[in-house]
């Protein structure tokens, strides 16, 4: 039942609860452990709400497909555990062709894929392919303990459920830490550039300027002067300004996955509607984008062209 986690998995029983008020399910979810024993049961709960005849009653749990499910034996429900070391091809290809077959009861599929981080390489770029190309009333739920292990496309394409750990020290591990071997700044380096009197100014600049590049992407290099010139013209100045939009994007990261804000909690509104318009992959990319040309600064690089740089390659051209 679905109550057994309101307390002990409150971010993720709001999830849940929202999918089902708005009746409408991913095609892919990925439930990142974080050390908890919940995943599994968190998986199979996930799974009776979605085929449950009775949708919508949030604890049915006692009609026949609910018990079917409990006891292992509802045929549209496919679980796929490592084979040895690895989940193979070979069990992804079998699941594949029994789910050709049309639905003996209902019309909607699940397979839950257990300790998604042991797919061997040639499963992932499989797996890949169905959340690439989902079939009508097929739904994935991969559960892992450790989600930085996946393919960032396989990430980006699940909508992430992440559970509180048992254990205290993945539970504080933040996000920031997570990906921190992509930026080569500290978060105290980021700390004392913004105790900084005029930050707060600062700050609303770049979050304007965000905006505008995230609603009209190469547009923005037209409005440089007004959205950026006329407040960063020097290296020091741009260099700031580059974190502090670093860290923004990180934050938006942060929201995406679940995890604490860090930095930007006054900005919630902006860090929700810029969520909305970016995948993970595309979040991460634009953070290492942001810090590789950051450094750039320190060797001369023209500070007049480094933004356009930056934008276009973001762009993707
Ligand atoms: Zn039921």
């Amino acid at each position: 039942m679905l109550e057994q986690f309101e307390t002990k998995q409150p971010i993720a029983y709001k999830i849940i609860n929202n999918t089902l008020n708005k009746k409408h399910f991913a095609h892919a979810y990925l439930i990142e452990t974080n050390g908890s024993d919940d995943g599994f049961v968190f998986a199979l709960t996930l799974a009776k709400l979605i085929l449950c005849p009775k949708d919508g009653q949030v604890n049915c749990d006692n009609c026949n497909q609910c018990q079917m499910i409990d006891n292992g034996n509802f045929p549209e429900l496919k679980i796929i555990n490592p084979d040895g070391n690895w989940i193979k091809k070979e069990q992804l290809i079998e699941l594949q062709e029994e789910f050709k077959k049309k639905s003996l009861i209902g019309n909607k599929k699940i397979y839950i894929i257990n300790k998604a981080e042991k797919l061997n390489i040639n499963a992932s770029n499989t797996i890949l392919k169905f959340l690439e190309e989902p079939s009508e009333g097929i739904i994935a739920i991969l559960i892992t303990n450790n989600i930085y292990q996946l393919l960032e496309t396989i990430i980006s394409r699940c909508q992430i459920i992440s559970l509180n750990g048992n254990n205290d020290f993945l539970n504080n591990k933040t996000t920031f830490e997570k990906i921190g071997q992509l930026l080569t700044v500290t978060k105290e380096e980021f700390e004392v550039f913004i105790n900084d009197e005029n930050k707060k100014n600062k700050i609303s600049t770049i979050l304007k300027f965000i905006n505008y590049y995230e609603k009209n992407h190469k547009k923005v290099l037209l409005y440089m002067n007004e959205y950026w010139f006329n407040q960063f013209n020097d290296k020091e100045s741009i260099s700031q300004a580059i974190l502090i939009i670093i860290y923004f994007y990180k934050d938006v990261l942060n929201y995406k996955i679940n995890c604490p804000i860090e930095i930007f909690n006054d900005h919630i509104e902006e860090i929700k509607n810029i969520a909305e318009l970016n995948s993970i992959d595309v979040l991460i990319n634009k953070i290492k984008i942001y810090n590789e040309n950051r450094q750039l600064l320190d060797y001369n690089a023209n500070i007049n062209l480094l933004m356009d740089r930056i934008i276009i390659k973001m762009e993707g051209v």
